[in-house]
């Protein structure tokens, strides 16, 4: 990868490079992303790497779907220049010892919940900025948390590549696309759509000037609690800092992780910088 960076620095075209970081077992919400980078930069990278330092003992990593060759098959369709899929041999040698940490943002929302999470994105999502050196990187809004502490890692680390963020993509009958719905059964992927529901019934009644984030939560948890889903959090904090706020505004996050069965699901929207929210 640095050997290729160099030739396409080289180039007296001076291309830019955009990089989509991925795990993988890929779908519409990452092909959003590749279709971004490719609009906004002349030369695209993608990587696959499910990145063992980001699970916590006990959770998914062995049973994370792995589908290579159709990821391949989907990323040459999209017109991908590079895939970049390391080994996790290569990604972690055995005398690897150093880690990059965010650790305030880094241990709310999902940090709260899946503790060194978060410690595990930023190692890797540096690991993969510094042998890539692309100019953008993209990455979706489904993971608002994942944004907020990458967005705060390449501000203190005088990063030199903007990050950019891309809306979540959903099926049609509004659940976020992710790699896990691949776990859920048919019953279960019903009782999903009450976390797109309840996010929605939010949205209405802020939009209806409910400002205080203690009623958005109860509308929040009363949906999830009446579709029979166990709640790991619903919040309303500050799309960057995540800390929670107790007023609605401009900037704020609505989020809501939840399991269907043993499928851990995240979904969120962000209020509108332009929407009036409150009276
Ligand atoms: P993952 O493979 O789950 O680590 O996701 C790789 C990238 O795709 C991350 O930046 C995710 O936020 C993004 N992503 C995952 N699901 C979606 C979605 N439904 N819409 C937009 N981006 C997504």
């Amino acid at each position: 990868m640095h050997e290729l960076r160099r030739a396409l620095r080289r180039g007296s075209s001076m291309e830019t490079l955009g990089l989509v970081p991925t795990m993988g077992a890929l779908h519409e919400g990452h092909l959003s992303l590749v279709r971004a980078a490719l609009e906004g930069c002349d030369r695209v990278a993608a990587s696959i790497f499910v990145n063992p330092t980001q699970f916590a003992p006990g959770e998914d990593f062995a049973k994370y779907p792995r589908t290579f060759e159709a990821d391949c098959a989907l990323l040459e369709q999209a017109g991908v220049h590079y895939l970049f899929a390391p080994t996790t041999e290569e990604m972690y040698p055995p005398a690897a010892e150093t880690f990059v940490d965010v650790p305030k943002i880094g241990s709310r929302l999902d940090g709260a919940s899946r503790p060194g999470h978060f410690r595990g994105v930023t190692t890797v999502v540096s690991k993969l900025f510094h042998i890539v050196q692309p100019d953008r990187a993209y990455f979706g809004q489904k993971d608002a948390a994942q944004v907020a502490v990458l967005q705060a890692m390449v501000r203190d680390l005088n990063f030199d590549i903007e990050l950019v963020v891309c809306p979540t993509r959903r099926d049609a009958d509004g659940l976020a696309l992710s790699s896990r719905n691949r776990y859920l059964s048919e019953a279960e992927r019903e009782q999903a759509l009450a976390i797109p529901q309840a996010l929605c019934d939010a949205a209405e009644s802020i939009g209806q000037g409910d400002s205080s984030s203690a009623i958005v939560r109860a509308t929040l948890r009363h949906d999830l609690d009446a579709a029979g889903v166990r709640v790991d959090y619903t919040c309303v904090v500050d799309a960057r800092s995540l800390e929670p706020v107790t007023e609605v505004r401009a900037g704020s996050l609505i989020a809501i992780a939840a399991f269907i069965g043993s499928t851990r699901l995240i979904d969120n929207f962000v209020v509108p910088i332009d929407e009036e929210v409150a009276e």
